[in-house]
């Protein structure tokens, strides 16, 4: 893992805010590992500027929380919420992810962030 750690694939404004928890367990922090070996290493790489994670790991109060659906790849570890400051920034990061694998590739809320899975 070159760019991105598992804390800041952890953080959750919402778990603060709520005094909750929000760690990952051992298959998740594997699967977290995958997804930035495979995908956003690579895609921040490529892109040659900062990606944001807004949200990455979710508990599953904290998922309810945020309003993420049941089966949320978020709950395992698999996905990721990226944000690069501006929407031309997006659009490109987007660009860039769909050459790179994914099982989910969300262009979200108009570009307002991107959600990709492995
Ligand atoms: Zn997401």
């Amino acid at each position: 893992m070159k760019y991105f750690t598992i804390d800041e694939l952890s953080y959750s404004q919402m778990a603060v805010r709520c005094g909750l928890k929000n760690i990952p367990d051992k298959a998740a922090v594997r699967r977290l590992t995958d997804l930035v070996e495979k995908v956003l290493d690579p895609a921040r790489e490529q892109f040659g500027a900062p990606v944001i994670v807004s949200s990455g790991y979710r508990s599953p109060e904290v998922n309810r929380l945020v309003g993420g659906v049941t089966r949320s790849y978020h709950l395992t570890g698999r996905a990721a919420d990226l944000v690069t400051g501006s929407r031309d920034g997006n659009r490109r990061l987007f660009d860039i992810l769909t050459r790179l694998p994914h099982c989910e590739l969300i262009w979200e809320n108009g570009g307002r962030w991107i959600h990709v899975a492995l």
